[in-house]
């Protein structure tokens, strides 16, 4: 999820893309990946048919960082701890994700499409801050 930062120097915006910190690779995260594997790209597709959205390639990440992320090539990230979140966060992320193929930014048409794929998606995005990335 790039975000939108202000330059008071240059008076500009810019997008910030947070480097992915990667997280230590443990017995527990290696089970976590695999099952991440087997059930998030099968999902990301699902919602991506059913709301028009096409993406290039899915990989599952290990990081603690971003929950996922969208590349301008048309990939999408997703972690694998989004297994610790319930199932509607869990598509709030992806769809999130998927908007961005469409507007790589947090602007008001972002944020339009969003809530036309995600109605309530201020209240989900509320909710998933509430989670903390374990
Ligand atoms: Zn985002």
């Amino acid at each position: 999820m790039p975000r939108l930062f202000f330059n008071p120097l240059t008076g500009l915006y810019y997008i910030l893309r947070r480097k992915p910190r990667r997280a230590p690779v443990t017995p527990e995260v290696e089970r976590m990946r695999a099952q991440a594997k087997v059930q998030l790209p099968p999902r990301l597709k699902e919602l991506a048919d059913a709301n028009g959205f096409t993406y290039n390639r899915v990989t599952i990440k290990n990081n603690i960082s971003n929950w996922g992320s969208c590349s301008a090539k048309g990939n999408i990230n997703l972690n694998l701890r989004l297994l610790t979140l319930p199932p509607q966060l869990q598509d709030y992320v992806m769809l999130h994700e998927l908007c961005h193929l469409k507007e790589l930014n947090h602007g008001p048409r972002f944020h339009a499409l969003l809530e036309q794929v995600c109605p309530g998606h201020w209240a989900l995005e509320r909710e998933l801050k509430q989670h903390k990335m374990r």
